[in-house]
């Protein structure tokens, strides 16, 4: 089996290398943002987004424009490795059951660049600590923290605030692992509880995260008074991307902890197979699931929930393929209102968005480990089909 992975660390190049990383940046980022427009324009004429390889021979043509020349001061590999990322960012947009969002156009401002780095093994070298790059960029100092274990396939460098990363991709065979544990869980998924097992195991968001958006709602206030673009305006907007880096950081470390510890555990796990848009749908609260998710009401964490949702998904499935476990994805409809005891399916049974009372039996438990534990009847339920080689139910999942 041939196993993926990346290995990222702390960047350390000197301003000269800095400076050409910044220019290398700025022109993926021309690439990103003129591919974006042209694409859209595309799309409004009622055209289809064209293939990467065609994409790639507009790049041909733009250099040879006379207003796009600084072009050549680009790496090649990088800007089309952009637009390689537009196309894919495109599908995603248009896939029916990932629903994600259209790409946007980046800014400098955003603080956030990347470029990536294509057949290492021809054009990068890997030394103790240092890693030598092309175009003009020689050997750059890594804080090398691991040993980088497999053959590195790609390098990808970004940038976020005033510091620079760098994450090798890398591949390695190992041979078909058995997970070590025969377990199956179901999972609940939600804002309130990040997730909720039938086993009864429940994953809270990062309390540090609470305090956090209220320091970034008063930051944001504070940048409201000051006279746009000054000075102090300007330190005011950094002060905020900071923040808004350290919150991404830790919501991402704590995904991966609780991935990790879910899937070291289970040798199956069993999720609702949501549509993304779905979820941010059921925010505000819909007939099927009353109320649920009512704290994700405002954009800014419908889109948290929508990629955190994602995110959970994609790392289970990948943890679990190391592993040698599955993820099942399950058809959600009714798994918060049936009783995981009797059956009984009704609105009613759901008291509040904490409690489920059933009104046929009298079954009693927190709505979220009722609806983790119907997850997982119905992953049994999947699987039993398979076993007696009916039809499968509307369930697809990674198996
Ligand atoms: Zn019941």
């Amino acid at each position: 089996m041939l196993i993926q992975k990346a290995f990222k660390f702390r960047l350390e190049p000197t301003d000269i290398q800095a400076l050409r990383l910044r220019q290398l940046c700025g022109c993926a980022r021309f690439v990103w943002n003129y591919g974006l427009a042209e694409t859209k324009r595309l799309l409004d004429s009622g055209n289809k987004i064209p293939s990467y390889f065609d994409l790639s021979k507009l790049l041909t043509a733009w250099k040879k424009q006379e207003d796009m020349a600084f072009l050549a001061e680009g790496y090649t590999d990088n800007l089309q490795q952009k637009l390689k990322d537009l196309h894919t960012a495109w599908k995603r947009c248009f896939d029916k059951k990932l629903a994600a969002n259209a790409p946007v156009f980046k800014k400098k401002s955003d603080g956030r660049d990347s470029i990536r780095f294509v057949n290492f093994n021809k054009y990068c070298e890997l030394r103790a600590r240092r890693v030598k790059m092309p175009s003009g960029l020689g050997w750059i100092k890594f804080r090398q923290s691991r040993e980088i274990a497999g053959n590195v396939k790609n390098a990808t460098i970004t940038q976020k605030g005033e510091h620079w990363f760098i994450s090798f991709q890398v591949e390695f065979e190992v041979a078909s692992p058995k997970h070590p544990s025969t377990s199956m869980v179901g999972l609940d998924a939600g804002i309130s509880k990040l997730a909720t097992l039938s086993d009864g195991t429940v994953f809270t968001p990062v309390n540090s995260l609470k305090a956090s958006q209220e320091k970034l709602a008063k930051l944001q206030r504070k940048l409201s008074r000051k006279v746009k673009f000054s000075s102090n305006w300007k330190k005011q907007k950094r002060k905020i991307q900071k923040l808004h880096t350290q919150i991404a950081d830790t919501r991402r470390d704590y995904l991966q902890k609780v991935t990790t510890t879910i899937s070291k555990n289970h040798a199956m796990i069993v999720i609702e197979d949501l549509k993304v848009s779905n979820l941010s749908k059921s925010a505000a609260g819909t007939t099927d699931k009353p109320g649920r998710n009512v704290a994700a009401k405002s954009g800014l964490n419908k889109a948290i929930l929508d990629q955190g949702w994602y995110e959970l998904r994609r790392q289970l499935e990948y943890k679990q393929s190391w592993r040698g476990g599955q993820v099942l994805a399950i058809n959600p409809a009714y798994t918060s209102q049936k009783c995981a005891c009797c059956g009984h399916t009704s609105k009613e049974n759901r008291k509040s968005q904490s409690r489920f009372v059933c009104l046929a039996c009298g079954y009693k438990e927190n709505a979220d480990i009722n609806g983790a534990r119907n997850i997982l009847a119905a992953g049994h339920a999947v699987l039993a089909c398979e076993v007696n080689g009916a039809s499968m139910p509307s369930a697809t999942g990674t198996r």
